[in-house]
C-alpha cells in the first residue's frame, strides 16, 4: 500500500469549496431502471436511490457541493418528509462522496462502506494522487486537480458485514471489486438482476473530456486517473460479467441494459487486458 499516504492533518479534510465546473449534459438527470432503483446524474457522477417502502436508500454521494441539490432533487421526487435510511458507499472518492457532509448535516443516517475502504473514510490515509501522465484524454490530464484526500467521517461510518450482506437492504448483496480502490464494491439484486457497479466497470470514456459532457456510451474499465491496481480491476469485471447483469447504473455514464449490457461486458471481460489497461502510467 505504498502509494497511499498517512494523512496527516486528518480531521482538516472537507470538500466544501471544491466545487469543479464539470457537467454533462446528463446532469440532474433522474432515471428509473426497475421499480424500485433510480439513477440520479450530478454533474458527470452518478449516484443510485433504491426506494423502500418506509425510507429509501442512498448508493453514493455525489460531487463536491452537491448536498444540498441531492435533497431538494428527492424532496421533490419522492416527497418532502421521505428520508433515507441508510447511505452505501461503492468507494470514497471525491466524487462519490462530495456531497456526503451536507447530506448527513440534514439527515443523521448511517453510512456504510466496505472495510478496506474505511482507512480513506475515517481520516487515516489519503488516496494516492490522481495520475495526470496516464494515457487517456483532458480529464486524466486534469486529474491532478481532484481532491484525493481522505475524509473522516468517524462514528458516522460502519463497515459492511463480511458475509456481502448488506444490513438496510435485504434483497441486495454486495460484491468485492477492488481494483480502482481496496475496498470498492458492487451491488446486485438476484430476483431482477439489477447491478450497481460503482466505478467497476463505466458506461463512458471517463478520462475524455469530450465524452464524459456529451455521455457518449460505451463500455470501459474503471476510470483510469485513480485506478491503482489493474489486475485486481480485471478480475473485478470479470466476477461482474458472470453476473450476467440485465440492467446496470454505474458511477460514470448512462445506465446501460439487455443485451448491450450483456454482450459488452462479456467482451470487457475478455479484452480488458489489451483494451483497458493503460500502455503507461505511474500505477501501470
Ligand atoms: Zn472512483
Ligand atoms: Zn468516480
Amino acid at each position: 500500500m505504498d502509494q497511499f499516504q498517512q494523512n496527516p492533518n486528518p480531521t482538516e479534510q472537507t470538500m466544501q469549496g471544491k466545487y469543479m465546473p464539470m457537467t454533462s449534459v446528463a446532469s440532474g438527470l433522474l432515471q428509473q431502471i426497475a421499480q424500485d432503483v433510480y439513477s440520479y446524474t450530478v454533474q458527470i457522477v452518478n449516484i443510485a436511490i433504491i426506494d423502500l417502502h418506509d425510507g429509501f436508500v442512498l448508493i453514493d454521494a455525489g460531487m463536491p457541493e452537491s448536498g444540498t441539490t441531492i435533497i431538494s432533487t428527492i424532496k421533490d421526487q419522492f416527497g418532502e418528509d421521505r428520508k433515507p435510511i441508510a447511505i452505501i458507499l461503492t468507494h470514497g472518492h471525491f466524487d462519490h462522496i462530495g456531497g456526503l457532509e451536507e447530506l448527513l448535516n440534514h439527515w443523521d443516517v448511517p453510512v456504510y462502506a466496505h472495510k478496506l475502504e474505511l482507512p480513506f473514510l475515517t481520516g487515516q490515509i489519503n488516496y494516492p494522487e490522481p495520475d495526470g501522465t496516464v494515457e487517456g484524454g483532458l480529464v486524466a490530464k486534469l486529474s491532478p486537480t481532484f481532491p484525493h484526500n481522505g475524509i473522516n467521517l468517524k462514528g458516522k461510518v460502519e463497515a459492511l458485514p463480511d458475509d456481502g450482506t448488506i444490513p438496510v437492504l435485504q434483497e441486495w448483496r454486495y460484491v468485492h471489486t477492488p481494483g480502482h480502490s481496496p475496498g470498492h464494491i458492487s451491488l446486485f439484486r438476484e430476483s431482477d438482476r439489477t447491478l450497481i457497479a460503482g466505478d467497476a466497470f463505466v458506461t463512458v470514456k471517463q478520462d475524455s473530456l469530450y465524452k464524459v459532457l456529451v455521455q457518449k456510451q460505451e463500455l470501459h474499465g474503471p476510470p483510469r486517473y485513480l485506478t491503482t491496481d489493474w489486475q485486481a480491476a480485471w478480475d473485478s469485471v470479470k466476477e461482474l460479467a458472470t453476473l450476467k447483469p440485465e440492467v446496470a447504473i454505474t458511477g460514470h455514464g448512462l445506465p446501460m441494459a439487455g443485451e448491450e449490457l450483456k454482450t459488452g461486458l462479456g467482451k470487457l471481460a475478455q479484452n480488458f487486458g489489451e483494451t483497458e489497461i493503460p500502455d503507461y502510467g505511474k500505477y501501470v
